[in-house]
C-alpha cells in the first residue's frame, strides 16, 4: 500500500491495543504513515497465555502468540519501532519525542500505553525470587521457579493470583495464596462466585488464605524464603508471586495536559480532551455500557476499542459501547463473564452451581444485566443477544436447561 502522507498516525504502546490499532487503520483503508512505538523489544503479542500456556507448557510459545507476523508490518507499511520509549508528546509542534533522540511528526496519536504492575512496598520487596507478571520476560522468569514440589506463595488472589496458582499446581508446585479480602477475584466475579472459586482452588490442593495479609517478607542471602502473615504465622517459601493490580501508564498524557481521571478520559469515539489524540485499551477511562465511566482491563476491550479508534481516524466513526467481556482459564475450568455480574441483581442459575458446569444470569427488572458461564460457553451467544437487545426474560424459563436459550430470543423477536 502506498503511503502518501509523512505526517500520519503515531501509535504509542505496541501491545494488543497498539498492534490492533495499526492493523485496523490499514484494514479501514487509511493510507497515511503509521508509526508504532513500543518500549518492549518483542513484536506485539498476546498477554493471556502468559499466566496459562506459557507457564504450563514452557517449551514452546502458543500458536498465534504474536498479534501480526513480522512480515505483516512491512507489507502494511507500518513503521514499527521497538525497544524505544515515547518520552514527550508535543501537541503544539505535533511531534513525539523518542528515547533514541528521534522525533516523529503526527496528525493524530493513539495512546495505547496500557498499565504496569503495582509493586509491593514492604521490607524485603526487592529480594530475588519475588515475581510480578506482565511481560513475556516476566513469564519466562517465573516459569523457571515452577519446579515440582517448589513452595510458591502468592500475595493477592485477583486474576493473576488465581490463574498463576492454577498453573503452578499443574506444574506440581505446593501453592499458598494470601489475599486481604474475604474472597478471591472479588473485582471480577463478585462475592458469590468468588467464594465458589475459592472452593475450587481448595479442591485442587491450593492453600487459600483469605482476609489475610503479609506483614513481612523473609530472605536469606538476598533471596526470598518465606513470609510472616498478619496473625504471626511463618510460611516457608521458595518463591513469591505478587499480583496486586496495575497502575495505568499516564505520564505522557498528563504532561501533554490531557484530561485524566484514573485513566485518560475519552469519549465514545476513544477521543481524548484533545480531538487529535485518542486513547485505547487498559489506559483509557471510557463511557461504560450500563452508564458511568471506568477503565476496562480486558482483552476484548483493548482489541475492540483500538479498532473503533482506528476506524474513526479513517473516517468511519461509530460509537464504541459494548458490555464488558472477559474469560479466565483455571484448572479444567473456563469462566466467561459478560456485563455486570456484581450488581445486586437476582441471580438465576442454569445448571448445577455445585458442579463445574453452569451459567448464572444476573437479572434486574426482567432484563439480563450480566452473565457468568462456567464451562458453558455455549450460553454466551444467546445470553449476549438477550442482554444487548434488552429482551425481557422469564426467569423460570431461563433456569430450565430443557429450554433452548435461543427460544427466549424468538419468543419476543
Ligand atoms: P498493555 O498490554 O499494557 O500494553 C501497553 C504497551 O505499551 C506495553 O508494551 C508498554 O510497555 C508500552 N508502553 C507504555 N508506555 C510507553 C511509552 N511511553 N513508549 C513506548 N511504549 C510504551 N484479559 C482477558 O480478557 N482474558 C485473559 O485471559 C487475560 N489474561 C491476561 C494474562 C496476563 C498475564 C495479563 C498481564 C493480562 C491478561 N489479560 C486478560 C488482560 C489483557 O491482556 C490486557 O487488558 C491487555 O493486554 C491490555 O492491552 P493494552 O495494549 O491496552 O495494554
Ligand atoms: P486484580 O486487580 O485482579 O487483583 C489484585 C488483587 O490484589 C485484589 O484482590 C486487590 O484487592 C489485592 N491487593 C491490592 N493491593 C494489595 C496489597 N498491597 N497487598 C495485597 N493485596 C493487594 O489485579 P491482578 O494483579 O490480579 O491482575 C493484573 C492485571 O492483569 C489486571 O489488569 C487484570 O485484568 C489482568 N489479568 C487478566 C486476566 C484475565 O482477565 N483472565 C488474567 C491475568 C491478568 P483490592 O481489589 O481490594 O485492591
Amino acid at each position: 500500500m502506498a503511503v502518501t502522507d509523512a505526517k500520519g498516525v503515531v501509535i504509542i504502546g505496541a501491545n494488543l491495543a497498539g498492534g490492533r490499532a495499526a492493523e485496523a487503520l490499514r484494514t479501514a483503508g487509511y493510507e497515511g504513515a503509521i508509526t508504532l512505538i513500543g518500549d518492549e523489544t518483542e513484536l506485539p503479542y498476546e498477554r493471556p497465555p502468559l499466566s496459562k500456556e506459557v507457564l504450563t507448557e514452557p517449551d514452546t510459545l502458543p500458536a498465534q502468540f504474536y498479534i501480526l507476523d513480522s512480515a505483516d508490518y512491512a507489507e502494511n507499511n507500518i513503521d514499527l519501532r521497538l525497544g524505544v520509549r515515547a518520552e514527550r508528546l508535543d501537541t503544539v509542534g505535533q511531534k513525539v519525542e523518542l528515547s533514541d533522540g528521534s522525533e516523529v511528526a503526527f496528525e493524530q496519536v493513539i495512546l495505547a500505553t496500557g498499565a504496569r504492575v503495582r509493586r509491593l512496598n514492604i521490607e524485603g520487596s526487592d529480594l530475588k525470587g519475588i515475581h510480578y507478571l506482565r511481560t513475556l520476560e516476566d513469564a519466562r522468569a517465573l516459569s523457571e521457579e515452577l519446579k515440582p514440589g517448589a513452595r510458591i506463595g502468592f500475595i493477592g488472589m485477583g486474576v493473576i493470583g488465581a490463574e498463576v496458582a492454577a498453573s503452578a499446581r499443574k506444574r506440581g508446585c505446593e501453592v499458598i495464596t494470601i489475599e486481604p479480602l474475604e474472597i478471591p477475584m472479588a473485582r471480577a466475579l463478585g462475592p458469590r462466585f468468588g467464594a465458589w472459586l475459592a472452593q475450587v482452588h481448595r479442591e485442587e490442593g491450593v492453600d487459600v488464605r483469605l482476609g489475610c495479609g503479609v506483614s513481612s517478607i523473609l530472605g536469606e542471602q538476598g533471596r526470598v524464603n518465606g513470609v510472616i502473615l498478619n496473625d504471626g504465622e511463618q510460611v516457608d517459601l521458595d518463591a513469591l508471586v505478587v499480583g496486586i493490580g496495575v497502575i495505568p501508564n499516564l505520564e505522557l498524557a498528563e504532561a501533554a495536559g490531557l484530561e485524566i481521571d484514573n485513566g485518560i478520559v475519552v469519549n465514545e469515539f476513544a477521543q481524548t480532551s484533545n480531538p487529535a489524540i485518542y486513547a485505547v485499551g487498559d489506559v483509557a477511562n471510557s463511557p461504560l455500557y450500563f452508564g458511568g465511566r471506568g477503565r476496562c482491563e480486558t482483552y476484548q476491550n483493548a482489541q475492540d476499542q483500538a479498532i473503533f479508534a482506528a476506524r474513526a481516524i479513517a473516517g468511519q466513526a461509530e460509537p464504541y459501547l459494548k458490555p464488558q467481556w472477559f474469560w479466565t482459564d483455571q484448572f479444567d475450568i473456563n469462566i466467561q463473564v459478560l456485563g455486570d455480574v456484581i450488581s445486586d441483581a437476582e441471580v438465576v442459575i442454569r445448571g448445577d452451581e455445585n458442579s463445574r458446569q453452569f451459567s448464572a444470569f444476573f437479572v434486574q427488572d426482567n432484563l439480563i444485566r450480566g452473565l457468568l458461564t462456567v464451562n458453558q460457553a455455549k450460553d454466551m451467544g444467546a445470553g449476549r443477544r438477550l442482554l444487548e437487545r434488552s429482551i425481557p426474560v422469564d426467569t423460570v424459563a431461563l433456569a430450565d436447561v430443557n429450554i433452548d436459550l435461543r427460544q427466549l430470543l424468538k419468543k419476543t423477536a
